[in-house]
């Protein structure tokens, strides 16, 4: 028996564990790590289970080839031999175009995936990248290329010395934060309170946080954007904030100042349901605190403004002097300069390359997701007939459903991952990558996002199971079956050629995911990874110094914060146009979504370790129950503008009054996750309209939440419903 220490990558927090591993390699015990420098003992149910993950006898073990209805074991040198040659056909039939790459939210948790992966495709010539985050947080992202010059640069709170945080479509006690690494957010949330500061959760639900900690302000789904917009409106234009400073670190301030005026607290309260006085009392306590910070998450992203809401939470907290001050946000340099790192692959520049069918940039490098139906299916030489999907399951995952019939479109489907999902029920082959517990890692895409800076790193605790592989020795054998040309910048290319050149030396010299970590640790100069296999706890690093950013390390060309970008001050006109739909009652209710504990996005339902409910539930308002007639329990349809999903009903007033909550991810049904299939329940993902037309137009985020739907009880007809359901957002 022996113990090792790694950390958790499920979610943001990536809590420090202790694994058990028992003489015959077997995980027998995961155990939150109390030495970690950061997350001290805290982990979640998720974390302690991996090693029911890592041992799941759903995983999958070894390649696989779909053989009509049945699916074929064969051997890595079969696979790749086999896909290897159909994308070089493709390619020379059609053009480089026409191999495409899904990413989905785990590959941002694997140093090596990131890396990697984003090289694979630019080693075949393709620009077809489509990514998970444009389902959840693209307009974080493009927010912050276009204000911070950066698409990864997001002033993340100080948490331990705030004294007043306001979050929107936040729940840190069910899923901690995103876009910042947090472990135990609640337990720093109720902290704040403890030492005398006050927490705000703005939500349409009464979330399992604000249960725990804070004043809960019911708002309606979609409509954040245009509180924070009356806040700006009471800082800015009633007590007249003083912009002296903001002026000499930021451009564009008057446009951001003139987004608010339209925007009285009296007209906003119309809009989201929230009193004007409250409006003015949050704004004010917000602006005098000592120490503060608005916030939003994936309850504000995945809705129909999130581009303007992150723009204006980004200004209000520079305006009020809170960004690159203690106890308000920070940005920390890291224990390398992943911003230069950023700057020197491109990132800063989404670049000429649009999608065929709509015309579509890129966001952070991926193309929106929402597009990647129309550029399979549409009538155009260079349209995508091959698709590789690493760590993603887009088909359950993506809203509308067009992805079911588009990939009946495609010549090759390829899933790199740790379960044949739904959309690895479709695939010609299955390809297994390692899980965390079974490869070396380093939280490179969160250097910046820590608001206790620190560095750690993991070995692989267990070897491999059967033929799993890392992911970087997959994407690299990948590249070069399908035929990535012989020179080039890329990992892809370059690294298989030289680690076989290299393995004709004495020993092991092949460039690996470490060797080039220890480099980039090197060149930071804040720790080596010498130090952090000393520590596999982690090492805490300095503090990060407030006033160290604003002036000084912003990665603008001008070094200058961006406050009025053309593409977000010409988004404000569909503020305008929409604001009157809010309020509207026509019988239909508005959909919300809901994070659970147990579940992570659309994956860890099959996980034997974790309890799950027995099925995914409909939390509805008792004054809306009891228009319709429901009681607890009973079925009903819930029906969107995509289709419609079966589910009971809770009644709860957790929801404020005309709001549906739906959790995503439920409903599976691929066959390969077999005790998720057997739990039931319905994908809300097939009730919301997808594709192009719904697009966040500033970031290419799809619209997932603030829909009109309708819900009724399941005995009556589902198809005379839709028809009339009123579907009114942009
Ligand atoms: S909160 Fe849970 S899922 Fe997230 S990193 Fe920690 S243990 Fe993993």
């Amino acid at each position: 028996m022996r113990e090792q220490r790694t950390f958790c990558r499920i979610c943001e927090a990536q809590c420090g564990l202790v694994v058990e591993v028992d003489d015959h390699e077997r995980v027998v015990g995961v155990s939150p790590d109390r030495e970690h420098p950061v997350s001290k003992g805290y982990a979640c149910v998720k974390g302690t289970s991996l090693g029911d993950l890592h041992h799941d006898p759903d995983r999958v073990d070894h390649p696989m080839k779909r053989v009509g209805d049945r699916w074929e074991r064969i051997s890595w040198a079969q696979a790749l031999s086999e896909i290897g040659a159909r994308v070089r056909a493709l390619r020379s039939a059609h053009g480089d175009r026409c191999i495409a790459h899904y990413t989905g939210n785990p590959t941002f948790f694997s140093f090596q995936n990131i890396l990697w992966s984003a090289s694979f495709l630019e080693a075949l010539g393709s620009p077809n990248v489509f990514a998970s985050h444009s389902i959840d947080v693209n307009n974080k992202f493009e927010v912050s290329r276009l204000l911070y010059g950066l698409p990864t640069v997001h002033p993340v709170i100080d948490l331990d010395r705030a004294s007043f945080v306001m979050l929107l479509g936040s729940n840190p006690a069910v899923s901690q934060m995103s876009v910042i690494q947090a472990p135990d957010a609640l337990g720093r949330l109720r902290a704040i309170e403890q030492r005398g500061g006050q927490v705000v959760l703005i939500d349409p639900r009464r979330t399992e946080t604000a249960r725990k900690v804070g004043e809960h302000v019911g708002i309606r789904p979609g409509t954040d954007a245009y509180l924070l917009l009356a806040m700006l409106h009471v800082i800015a234009h009633e007590d007249g904030a003083d912009t002296t400073v903001l002026r000499g670190v930021a451009s564009g301030v008057d446009d951001l100042l003139a987004a608010a005026v339209p925007w009285s607290p009296e007209r906003v309260a119309e809009i989201t349901g929230i009193d004007a006085v409250d409006i003015r009392r949050l704004a004010r306590a917000y602006a005098v605190a000592d120490g503060a910070a608005l916030y939003v998450s994936t309850g504000v992203n995945m809705g129909p403004f999130g581009s303007v809401a992150y723009w204006i939470v980004q200004g209000l907290n520079l305006l009020t002097g809170n960004v690159d001050a203690a106890g308000g946000l920070l940005v920390p340099p890291g224990a390398f300069d992943t911003m230069a790192l950023a700057k020197a692959l491109g990132h800063g520049d989404p670049g000429d390359e649009r999608t065929l069918v709509s015309s579509l940039p890129r966001v952070a490098g991926a193309f929106p997701v929402g597009a990647l139906a129309e550029e399979i299916t549409a009538e155009h030489p260079e349209r995508i007939r091959a698709l590789f999907v690493s760590a993603g399951n887009p088909v359950h995952s993506v809203p509308g459903g067009e992805l079911d019939d588009a990939f009946g479109e495609l010549d090759l489907l390829v899933c790199i991952d740790l379960y044949r999902s739904e959309t690895g029920a479709r695939a010609d082959y299955v390809l297994p990558a390692t899980d965390m517990l079974e490869r070396s890692d380093f939280p490179v895409a969160w250097a910046n996002l820590q608001p206790t800076p620190h560095a750690q790193w993991t070995p692989a605790v267990v070897a491999p199971i059967g033929d799993r592989r890392p992911e970087w020795e997959i994407f690299s054998d990948l590249a070069e079956a399908c035929g990535s040309s012989l020179t080039g910048p890329t990992l892809c290319n370059a690294l298989p050629r030289l680690n076989r050149l290299l393995a004709r030396l004495p020993g092991d010299r092949r460039v690996t995911p470490d060797l080039l970590l220890a480099g980039l640790l090197r060149w930071g100069r804040t720790t080596t990874l010498a130090e952090l296999r000393r520590h596999p706890e982690g090492v805490l690093l300095a503090p990060t110094e407030p006033g160290s950013f604003l002036g000084q390390r912003v990665p603008t060309d001008d070094g200058l914060v961006h406050l009025g970008p053309p593409e977000l001050v010409g988004d404000l006109p569909r503020l305008e146009a929409l604001a009157p739909s809010f309020a509207v009652e026509d019988g239909t209710l508005v959909l919300i979504g809901k994070r659970e504990r147990r579940s992570h996005n659309s994956w860890m339902h099959n996980t034997p370790g974790i309890r799950q409910p027995s099925t995914n539930a409909v939390l509805v308002h008792p004054d809306d129950a009891a228009a319709r007639g429901l009681g607890d329990g009973d079925a009903v349809d819930v029906v969107g503008g995509a289709g419609s999903v079966r589910l009971p009903v809770r009644i709860t007033d957790d929801v404020v009054r005309g709001v549906v909550a739906v959790p995503h991810g439920w409903g599976h049904d691929g066959g390969g996750l077999g005790r998720a299939d057997a739990l039931g329940g319905g994908n809300i993902n097939r009730a919301i309209p997808g594709g192009t037309a719904w697009l966040e137009p500033v970031s290419g985020q799809s619209i997932m939440l603030g829909h009109r739907v309708r819900v009724v009880p399941a005995t009556r007809s589902i198809t005379a419903e839709r028809d009339d359901v009123a579907v009114d957002l942009p």
